[in-house]
């Protein structure tokens, strides 16, 4: 028989907008995410490589490099993880998955991964709507998002341990919750606070209205702007679990949400406490 392992997702930064990252009052690392030996990560802004490796995730055990869109929180380290994930350029390994502005340029914006380094992955997928792909025995199918990007992509993934949906940089608009049905855990980017309306990101109003059209089994917050920052996301957090009865948490820099039968986070201290989420 064999065990399924557990599926992990290390939040190395939580921040997200021009302001935190250029501050860093929030880290903008993106997420690592690792189930058994297979590691993929998603959204690697400034401070991915220096934090992930802070964290003990080596970039050369990496397998696969997600970049939802052209944005400069969501990609600045991925050729520095490319040159790790290939072995140092030796190897033709790996999987790069990213959005056609990242990769090709469109509208004005990017490209933001070069031919030379886009050539050494084994693998290159330009993500659409519904383009779908594998990383070892991890899913991942691009879901649709309405961003100043206009080719920006969300994330439904399929793990041994339940579906995880990430909505990347999106407005709300009508149907985007129907990606996110059937989830275990749904990653809310959720960049500014209640009463802060904005067209291109989610706020927790917004936040609010997919949880309740979706209906997660647990939800986590994260790429938080500065209004948010100052609103207090763990408030924010507070007030959609109680609104939907769904737990609700936000992140911070280094929570680690691990997955298997139930869903428990450990903050970055040795003091932090395990919580168990779902
Ligand atoms: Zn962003
Ligand atoms: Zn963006």
């Amino acid at each position: 028989m064999t065990v399924q392992p557990e599926t992990t997702l290390h939040f190395l930064g939580t921040g997200g907008g021009r302001f935190v990252m250029t501050s860093q009052r929030r880290r903008t690392a993106g997420i690592r995410l690792t189930e058994g030996n297979t590691q993929v990560h998603i959204d690697p802004g400034p401070g991915a490589l220096v934090f992930g490796n802070w964290a003990g995730l080596s970039p050369d055990k990496l397998d696969g490099l997600i970049v939802t869109h052209c944005h400069p929180d969501h990609y600045t380290d991925a050729e520095v993880f490319i040159e790790a994930m290939t072995k140092g350029t030796r190897a033709k390994r790996g999987v790069l998955a990213a959005a056609k502005s990242v990769l090709r340029g469109a509208e004005g914006i990017g490209p933001s991964i070069s031919g030379y380094h886009q050539a050494l992955v084994r693998d290159l997928v330009e993500l659409y709507e519904g383009t779908s792909f594998k990383v070892g025995e991890l899913g991942f199918t691009a879901t649709e998002a309405q961003h100043s990007d206009p080719y920006t992509v969300g994330l439904r993934i399929t793990t041994g341990n339940g579906n995880i949906g990430y909505t990347s940089d999106t407005g709300y608009f009508k149907g985007v919750s129907e990606s996110y049905n059937d989830l275990k855990l749904l990653i809310l980017c959720t960049m500014w606070p209640r009463n802060n309306p904005l067209n291109i990101h989610l706020n927790t109003d917004e936040a609010l209205r997919i949880i309740k059209e979706a209906q997660p089994k647990a939800c986590i917050l994260t790429h938080f702007g500065m209004r948010m920052l100052n609103a207090g996301p763990e408030k924010e957090a507070t007030y959609l679990a109680e609104q939907t009865g769904v737990p609700v948490y936000a992140a911070v820099d280094g929570l680690e949400a691990t997955i298997s039968e139930e869903i428990t986070l450990k903050g970055p201290r040795k003091s932090d406490h395990q919580i168990k989420l779902l």
